[in-house]
């Protein structure tokens, strides 16, 4: 989706979050897209920073259903949205993945202007493990962010006395400089090694089983070109709809 309610100031989609790229779609073109992506193989239909425009979303997503959709359908979120927000989803939805960025009120004022991040994060993925009753249906994701280790420990802790046994934990090391000039105050550099082990060593401190973590790669060739037809550089990724170029054959 294009736009974000938070905008992070090292977002790695800024052309979309940020920049206002994109064009608008009616229900019934959202619901073509969802069951053209179906027809050419995909998995599922993985909604990407919706939060601002959940009434058109779940309106579209009714459509779909309607029209056929059977594959299951994501919210991919920042977690800075209302219960209230989520609860319009409720049935529309079969997977969660949260962001759970931060827990310290001066990152999150530093790095999205938002001080009250934590507040509505916290409150936002107790609600989506409730709507979910299943802990394969929600991942909570945490970006490790270099320099502000205590930030991820502080992360891990609360994953593992609120979550553990109701989410899985996607632990994501790939943390990358942003090439936005937007994005001056943001970290200038990769993870390194001695964060990274430190890191996944808590894992272990907590004792938290569920979940997945990255290996610690630097580079920023898969970062996504929304300009391009096929945003991605992976040879997997196939594109179906471009924003600019409508679908694509
Ligand atoms: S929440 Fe995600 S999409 Fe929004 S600005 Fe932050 S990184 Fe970008």
């Amino acid at each position: 989706m294009s736009g974000c309610g938070l905008r992070c100031a090292f977002c790695q989609n800024a052309q979309i979050s940020r920049g206002g790229m994109g064009r608008s779609v009616d229900s019934g073109e959202f619901a073509a897209i969802c069951l053209a992506l179906q027809n050419r193989g995909a998995e599922n239909i993985n909604i990407v920073t919706g939060s601002h425009a959940v009434p058109a979303i779940a309106e579209g997503l009714r459509r779909a259903r309607g029209d056929g959709l059977s594959i299951p359908c994501l919210w991919n979120s920042s977690s800075y949205e209302k219960t209230e927000t989520l609860e319009a989803l409720r049935g529309l939805i079969d997977m969660f993945l949260p962001d759970l960025k931060t827990l310290d009120e001066g990152i999150a004022a530093k790095f999205f202007n938002a001080p009250d991040y934590p507040l509505y994060a916290e409150k936002a993925i107790l609600k989506m493990m409730d709507m979910a009753q299943d802990k394969r249906k929600v991942i909570i994701r945490h970006l490790v962010l270099p320099g502000f280790l205590e930030s991820t420990r502080e992360a891990l802790r609360w994953f593992a006395g609120n979550a553990r046994g109701r989410a899985s934990l996607s632990l994501m090391t790939q943390y990358t400089p942003p090439r936005s000039p937007l994005a001056a105050a943001s970290p200038a550099r990769f993870l390194d090694r001695e964060e990274y082990d430190t890191a996944l060593a808590w894992i272990e401190e907590f004792g938290i089983e569920d979940g997945f973590y990255q290996e610690l790669e630097t580079g920023d060739e898969w970062l996504p070109d929304f300009e391009r037809q096929n945003p991605f550089s992976s040879e997997l990724s196939v594109p179906v709809w471009h924003w600019k170029h409508g679908f694509v054959a």
